[in-house]
């Protein structure tokens, strides 16, 4: 299992990116995110988009984000820019993930406390420059499988994006078309 925690949600100001780190795990090859009590709304939008989209993809909610964290059986990958080149680690995580370990990926949003640090079995970098969680979250689960995420099948969804060189076109998968190019099919962006 491959599972991406948020840690910290500073409401408002973080809402589109806690959201976008759910997003992001959905759509580049994760199997669950897990937001702390205050992104409830972050956890409504992606569980939103998974079921018109398509899964299996978990979302889930919890009170204590330190606990999920202290609890995990398998590695813990904290994603900070103070931590170790992922080039130089990706090898040990993907051995891991070959051999059905769950490995949990820790985001934060503002500062992150020392105790995750200290927890962590990898503190990994996406280059040790500042930038984002969302950017630092894609770039590393494409490490992980190698870009296998860019053509996974979805179960369950009821539309599909069928990719166009130009314009949009958006089916009910096994249907007609749910919106030809003059309709608004944008709805997730
Ligand atoms: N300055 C904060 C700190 O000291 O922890 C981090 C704030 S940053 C906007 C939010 C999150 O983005 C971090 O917690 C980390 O998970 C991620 N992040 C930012 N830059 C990163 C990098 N170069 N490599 C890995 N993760 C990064």
């Amino acid at each position: 299992e491959v599972a991406v925690l948020r840690l910290g949600h500073r409401p408002g100001r973080d809402d589109r990116m806690t959201t976008h780190v759910g997003l992001t795990a959905r759509a580049l090859g994760a199997d669950r995110v897990v937001f702390g009590p205050k992104a409830s709304g972050s956890a409504d939008t992606v569980r939103d988009i998974t079921d018109r989209f398509g899964g299996p993809f978990e979302v889930e909610v919890t009170d204590a984000p330190k606990a999920t964290i202290s609890d995990w059986t398998g590695p813990v990958v904290h994603l900070t820019m103070y931590g170790l080149p992922i080039q130089n680690v990706q090898d040990d995580l993907r051995e891991s993930l070959a051999a059905d370990e769950p490995v949990l990926f820790v985001v934060g949003a503002e500062k992150v406390s020392f105790d995750v640090y200290e927890r962590a079995d990898y503190n990994v970098a996406v280059t040790n420059q500042p930038h984002s969680e969302v950017a630092s979250l894609a770039v590393t689960l494409d490490r992980m499988f190698d870009g296998a995420e860019l053509d996974r099948e979805w179960v369950g969804a009821d539309r599909e994006v069928i990719p166009k060189e130009t314009g949009k076109r958006v089916v009910e998968p096994g249907g007609a078309d749910r919106h030809g190019d003059a309709g608004s099919a944008d709805e997730a962006e």
